[in-house]
């Protein structure tokens, strides 16, 4: 059976190097935002693995040189493009910091147990 990213050992890859680009504060590299590595799956400035050559265009899925730390936001954004379409575009929101509109989550000490504060809906 072929891997795919709910493979476990995609997860496990893909949680390995979150870890690693947290340490690095590695920053999203299609806009060059801040990455809150932290935040719940599914918030604007949240972690995604993004495959620089989408897998749907080919791209290796388990390949770490195809792999690229990004916000949600952009990565849901770029989608399946290929990166050089995605930057020609005019939308691509690169260099912004933070995103226009969205306020980066001010946190509590811990996050699990309580819910996060955050100033704004997003
Ligand atoms: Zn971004």
């Amino acid at each position: 059976m072929a891997i795919d990213r709910h493979h476990r050992q995609y997860r496990t890859r893909r949680e390995l190097i979150r870890k690693r680009w947290a340490r690095e504060q590695r920053r999203c590299y299609l806009g060059g935002c801040y990455i809150d590595y932290e935040a719940p799956a599914g918030h604007p400035q949240s972690f995604e693995l993004d495959h620089i050559v989408p897998i749907a265009r080919g791209g290796a899925l388990m390949d770490p040189d195809n792999w690229a730390a990004s916000c949600r936001k952009c990565n849901r954004s770029k989608s399946d493009k290929d990166l050089d379409t995605y930057l020609g575009q005019a939308a691509a929101p690169q260099g912004r910091y933070p995103h226009p509109g969205i306020t980066p989550i001010q946190r509590t000490t811990t996050w699990g147990d309580e819910p996060l504060r955050t100033s704004r809906k997003w």
